[in-house]
């Protein structure tokens, strides 16, 4: 019997499952204000049968804030408030907001004001160094946070969820690392935990009694010199007699070094933590981060390391994701892969968050691909990649009829390329998904038949097709470098697929994400697979330090040479740093700022800094971009009425370019 989906409580609150939606900065509110675009969002996810939905995070203040937040700090923001819990209640979920306070990860220049902090210690997240508090203002503090919940109480929120973990303000006091006061919160653990459970114990005096007040911890701040699991219980027994009805259990702060949430992050890597606090206490846990299906979530909860799922992206992914596991149709929940394209990405450039796969996330008010075409068309969509298939699955839905030529004898396009690196994985499970979303709807889907000008043309004349969307992707480039006769240069495409062998010395012509990924690939060539590491881990056969080796030591020397400067730099923020840091690990030689002269038989001549020198290689791979695959394209353009492009085959980007274009183009007739 499912656990997931069987009602429960934390504390007097009432649920009608065990999974919540976690917090996530959406940054849907510009003045703080609730309004449509947020109240629709939640909508959609109480009504895709989330047991509790965590908001946040809200502001308790405005010098602790971050952008396009939610706030709680004025009377003046109830009654919108109070309009997003009626939504949420109204769909059968319940609804808390996470009071939220940055302490020195806040930027001044969005606050306006210096951010504060235990200790004036500089934050690498901001660049910036706080103000000490003062314990006057420490008072002030406790004080909005007590402020902030009783708002949520008039609101009509079922609880409250106070933000403890991920290097903000209450974690900043637990941790050595940015707590080095003399006063009485600072010091030892128990004098660090004093901030935090003042915090607690004040809004319980507020609240009362029986308000169910949850606290999210890091399990372990992945911090060299901050906290691990150990202190991490310890701080949770203090909360749970403050009277603490639930502890939700994270990972690591912004700062960390360990990767927390990219898709190379295995699914429920980190559920030990939730497990080791869930040892140590009595109330409810939450078990977070890449927890990604419910056929997971529910063997955590079977296996008793978690008494509650927490689920953040995969929502954003797809709302409907608790109705679809509920009715047993798991194969048509549209899978959120890690990439952080469209959420972590754009908050970090401060943009209101998206989603990669969900082209509706965030714009729920605005749009549905439910409503129905006008007027339904015959369709032919040429190429099954990403783009051809969102447009074919959205076009599908509005009534239209779809039918997809298929060059290849597969479906997916680049999405196959794009999950062949280590970690990269995630990408094939899009791809999946939209193929079997067409095939579930009815879009014919004809493989290995190669669109021409004139099988298009007759299929159109002969009253097939009414319209027709080319989506035939991109192909790789080749720049214009000297190669010298009888040397053979490889595409980082065929490297990706096996086509071409490459030899021990390896050079990769272009750093940016494909070559990035190329490097990462044949870099793992010869270290020691997982089976053996295994093996050698439980028969303590090697030490820790000669398996490190054994593990990123590989049989190539590769070296990836980009002629900008930087490496990666077409990664996103949220990824690109554990990508190099997995470059640097593997010891993969980067040249930035560097010219490819010539691709010689001996090697590479290149221009650095002035000077030239030869790179011996045996192996050159290019991967410097692709450009459209639109030769079809033109050759209709003028002979066919309903004539459109999408996704690379108009201009080579992201898949979320190629994703959201599909899904507008098909929204549009
Ligand atoms: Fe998941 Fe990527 Fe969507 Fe973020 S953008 S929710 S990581 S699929």
């Amino acid at each position: 019997m499912s656990i997931l989906f069987s009602p429960t409580q934390i504390g007097t609150l009432q649920l009608r499952n065990h999974l919540v939606m976690t917090p996530m900065h959406l940054g849907y509110s510009p003045n703080g204000e609730v309004n449509d675009k947020l109240v629709e969002f939640y909508r959609a996810r109480a009504r895709g049968g989330v047991g509790l939905i965590i908001v946040g995070g809200c502001g308790i203040d405005r010098i602790g804030n971050a952008f396009g937040m939610t706030q709680l700090d004025a009377d003046s923001f109830i009654p919108g408030l109070r309009l997003l819990v009626d939504a949420v209640h109204a769909e059968g979920a319940k609804i808390v907001p996470q009071l939220f306070q940055a302490g020195r990860y806040a930027r001044s220049a969005l606050t306006g004001q210096p951010s504060v902090a235990p200790s004036p210690i500089p934050s690498r997240l901001t660049g910036q160094t706080p103000v000490e508090l003062t314990e006057e203002k420490i008072v002030e503090i406790i004080a909005s946070f007590v402020s902030a919940a009783k708002r949520a109480q008039t609101a009509g929120f079922d609880g409250v969820e106070i933000l403890a973990s991920a290097g903000y303000l209450i974690s900043q006091f637990l941790s050595p690392l940015t707590n080095q006061r003399t006063d009485r919160y600072g010091g030892d653990l128990q004098a660090r935990m004093t901030f935090g459970l003042e915090v607690v114990e004040a809004v319980r005096v507020a609240v009362g009694p029986d308000y169910p007040i949850i606290v999210r911890v890091a399990g372990n701040d992945f911090m060299p010199g901050s906290h691990t699991n150990d202190e991490s219980r310890v701080f949770c027994q203090a909360l749970e007699k403050t009277g603490v009805d639930a502890i939700n259990v994270t990972g690591g702060w912004h700062e960390t070094p360990v990767p927390q949430l990219t898709m190379n992050v295995p699914p429920g890597a980190y559920v030990y933590l939730a497990h080791g606090i869930k040892q140590a206490i009595s109330i409810p846990v939450i078990a977070c981060n890449r927890i990604n299906t419910p056929d997971l979530a529910e063997e955590i909860l079977q296996e008793g390391k978690a008494d509650f799922i927490g689920m953040a992206r995969s929502l954003l992914a797809d709302p409907d994701l608790p109705n679809k596991a509920m009715s047993g149709h798991s194969e048509r929940i549209r899978p959120c892969i890690g990439c952080n394209q469209g959420c972590l990405d754009y908050v970090f450039r401060m943009k209101p968050t998206s989603c990669l796969v969900n082209a509706e996330a965030g714009r729920e008010a605005e749009l549905a691909s439910s409503s129905q075409s006008e007027g339904p068309q015959q369709i032919l969509v040429i190429g099954a990649g990403s783009a051809g298939m969102e447009f074919a699955r959205v076009a599908t839905v509005r009534g239209h009829k779809v039918t997809i030529w298929e060059e290849s004898a597969q479906s997916g396009g680049q999405l196959n390329l794009a999950a062949i690196p280590p970690g990269r994985q995630d990408f094939l499970n899009l791809g999946t998904y939209l193929a079997n979303a067409c095939l579930e709807l009815g879009v014919t889907i004809e493989h290995n038949l190669k669109a021409t000008p004139e099988n298009v043309l007759s299929a159109v004349q002969e009253g097939k097709f009414t319209r027709v969307v080319i989506a035939t992707g991109a192909r790789p480039i080749s720049p214009p470098i000297p190669i010298e006769a009888g040397v053979e240069v490889l595409q980082a495409w065929d490297v990706l697929t096996g086509r071409n062998k490459t030899g021990k010395n390896v050079i990769i012509v272009g750093g940016g994400a494909v070559g990035v990924d190329i490097a990462l690939l044949l870099a793992e060539c010869g270290t020691l697979d997982n089976d053996t590491l295994r093996f050698f881990m439980l028969q303590h056969v090697e030490t820790e330090k000669e398996l490190y080796r054994l593990l990123t030591q590989g049989s190539k020397k590769i070296t990836v040479l980009e002629m900008a400067k930087g490496i990666g730099r077409d990664i996103g923020l949220s990824t690109r740093w554990s990508m190099l840091a997995d470059l640097k690990r593997y010891k993969v030689h980067c040249l930035d700022e560097t010219k490819v002269l010539e691709v010689r038989s001996d090697g590479v001549l290149v221009e650095n800094a002035g000077s030239q020198k030869v790179i011996p290689a045996d192996t050159v791979i290019l991967a410097v971009g692709s450009r459209s695959n639109n030769e079809l394209y033109l050759a209709l353009q003028g002979k066919i009425e309903s004539l459109s492009i999408i996704g690379d085959a108009a201009k080579p980007r992201k898949v979320l370019d190629a994703i959201h274009e599909a899904y507008a183009e098909a929204m549009k007739f």
